[in-house]
């Protein structure tokens, strides 16, 4: 059994001041079940308000980027050691909109998964094709290729402990959310990928669905056989809505 993973990823949004705010008003709506696991992922600055915030709690905090290495000259660089020592439990690697508009590489991204395990922190990868891709039938070669690239350096042992978001990037940030038929189908597509490499990996290993999930479209997309929970960006903002959508997660 795969426990599923609701991550709200806040993007570009939120002061330490808000985001205790927003931790302060979700907690209390988390302490029930805890069939899901739950994640937030703010700005840098933000990120240990939240680890202090979120003390005592089952919030497990992520950030939204990281470097490969461990220190040096890096200018404007998190390492993991560093993210580590402020709390967190890991790192999402490879949003689009850090392939798109900040020039992340597959090639950076194989260093930066097996950076992230090593020093002990969980990364969330993401993946997905473009409008334009996934209109030329070419969903599944992107998705292969960043599977092989950003995963080349990681034991095959070790796949399980990476977390995967299927992000179709013309889902992100539109409201168009992607069917149940094409969520499925990728998410099973990128399941069978690591199957290649490690049948018994692939069955643990969880794939999450990302791009416009909200609380009324949670329930479906949260019910297909493949997806283990869902990378929040706009609707995880809101305590109430993010709130609604781990309580559809079982949590
Ligand atoms: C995201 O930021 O990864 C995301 C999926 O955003 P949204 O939910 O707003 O589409």
């Amino acid at each position: 059994m795969r426990t599923p993973l609701i991550a709200g990823n806040w993007k570009m949004y939120k002061t330490a001041a808000q985001a205790q705010e927003f931790v302060d008003a979700v907690r209390p709506h988390l302490d029930g079940a805890d069939a899901a696991d739950v994640g937030i992922c703010p700005p840098f600055l933000a990120l240990p308000a939240v680890v202090q915030a979120a003390g005592g709690s089952r919030i497990q905090v992520f950030a939204q980027n990281m470097y490969h290495a461990d220190e040096g000259a890096f200018t404007g660089e998190v390492s993991p050691s560093m993210l580590l020592a402020a709390g967190a439990h890991g790192a999402v690697v490879g949003h689009s909109e850090r392939r798109q508009h900040f020039g992340e590489t597959d090639a950076a991204l194989a260093l930066k998964v097996p950076a992230a395990l090593e020093a002990g922190l969980t990364p969330i990868l993401c993946i997905g094709e473009t409008q334009a891709e996934r209109e030329h039938g070419e969903t599944e070669d992107k998705l292969r290729h960043q599977i092989q690239e950003d995963l080349a350096e990681v034991d095959p042992d070790r796949l399980a402990q990476v977390v995967i978001a299927y992000e179709p990037i013309w889902a992100i940030g539109t409201g168009v959310v992607a069917t149940p038929e094409q969520a499925q189908e990728a998410i099973a597509f990128v399941r069978a990928l690591i199957a290649e490499r490690s049948r018994e990996q692939a069955e643990q290993v969880r794939i999450l669905y990302g791009g416009s999930v909200n609380a009324e479209n949670a329930p479906e997309l949260l019910g297909l056989p493949d997806v283990d929970g869902a990378l929040v960006g706009g609707a995880s903002l809101k305590p109430d809505s993010f709130a609604a959508i781990v309580a559809t997660a079982g949590g």
